[in-house]
């Protein structure tokens, strides 16, 4: 399909609400107590400084869009953001560059395809993947407006930082361990410049995509972020417009065809919800106009998607009653969440 027109105006938006506090909060207990013990997965062992994670690591963070965060487990504790950057990044490029002009560039299909996967470029003629994979991430990375590389990576990192609603910072021991190790996204990046798929250098983008990899945020930032999302593009605590509403529409639709990348349809199937993961082991689900999970919890599945986070997401989504294709039949009594 082509390009087409942007969305026709409507004042009428429906979504819903979070049940109440104390049912998010020992809801957010319960899936920690019940998951904590799951010992399936493998902590990610291609990036050298995230071999080290713990596999007991396990923090839980709902963030509602009145700003109320419900926690459990290891929050607080910061780990390098990973591909979790990716949706942000695109939403930031949107804003920048237009979400029309965004979505043809990069492409918006599913690639199918693993998230590093080279083929990815090679798939269609143009070289169009999607923002979610590293080949779409890093051509997105390339779009980011300034005059240098140093004035790029400003914008990066003053956009996140806006989303978390905190400055956030590089673990430079990731940056330079993934540097160092990075020869799989550099072939990406000479592909993508291949087909005229690169808007900077390729060595500018890899670094300012590395870097961005390696900011550090806590799965109650994560939460926070994810829930700007959800909010219309407002930072739920600073009140910061980070983004407009039709942009979190747009990130949102790319989350949900490869925020998991080849599993994407497994977890739509099950969650219902878009969602987005890092090798890290962070993970996102975002319930527009509700509110946000974040997880933390490094032994991940084979296609590098956190074990626990996914379980955590499916109970929550559940339970919380968050599964957009949800619906009861007319005028059958809607139970009050446990
Ligand atoms: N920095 C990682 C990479 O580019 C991010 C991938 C991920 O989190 N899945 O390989």
């Amino acid at each position: 399909m082509s390009s087409s027109p942007g969305p026709i105006p409507s004042s009428w938006v429906s979504t819903g609400h979070l049940p109440t506090p104390e049912v998010v909060q020992s809801l957010v207990r319960e899936a920690h107590a019940q998951f904590g013990s799951v010992d399936q997965g493998r902590v990610a062992h291609g990036i050298p400084a995230l071999a080290t994670a713990s596999p007991q690591s396990f923090g839980i963070s709902v963030a509602a869009t009145n700003g109320a965060t419900f926690n459990a487990g290891d929050w607080a504790v910061p780990f390098s953001i990973q591909s979790l950057s990716k949706p942000f990044l695109f939403a930031l490029v949107c804003e920048a560059i237009g979400e029309q002009l965004a979505r043809d560039t990069l492409g918006v299909n599913s690639t199918g395809l693993p998230f590093n996967s080279v083929l990815a470029v090679e798939r269609t003629e143009e070289g169009l993947s999607n923002p979610m994979v590293n080949a779409g991430a890093i051509a997105a990375t390339s779009l980011v407006p300034g005059e240098d590389a140093e004035a790029k990576w400003r914008f990066i990192l003053d956009g996140l930082s806006r989303f978390a609603g905190r400055r956030l910072e590089v673990d430079a021991a990731v940056y330079q361990s993934e540097q160092a190790t990075n020869a799989g996204n550099e072939n990406i990046a000479s592909l993508l410049s291949a087909h005229q798929q690169l808007w900077c250098e390729p060595r500018t983008a890899i670094d300012l995509y590395t870097r961005q990899c390696a900011l550090l945020v806590t799965a109650q930032d994560l939460a926070l972020m994810a829930c700007t999302l959800a909010n219309g593009g407002r930072q739920p605590l600073s009140g910061e417009t980070v983004i407009a509403p039709l942009i979190c529409r747009r990130v949102l639709a790319v989350m949900v065809t490869a925020g998991l990348y080849e599993t994407s349809g497994d977890w739509l199937y099950q969650i219902g919800l878009p969602g987005k993961s890092g090798v890290s082991g962070g993970m996102i689900t975002v319930a527009p106009g509700k509110g946000a999970l974040a997880t933390w919890s490094p032994p991940l599945d084979e296609a590098g998607n956190s074990v626990r986070g996914q379980l955590t997401a499916h109970f929550l989504s559940e339970r919380l009653g968050l599964n957009l294709f949800d619906s009861r039949p007319s005028g059958e009594a809607i139970g009050q969440a446990p």
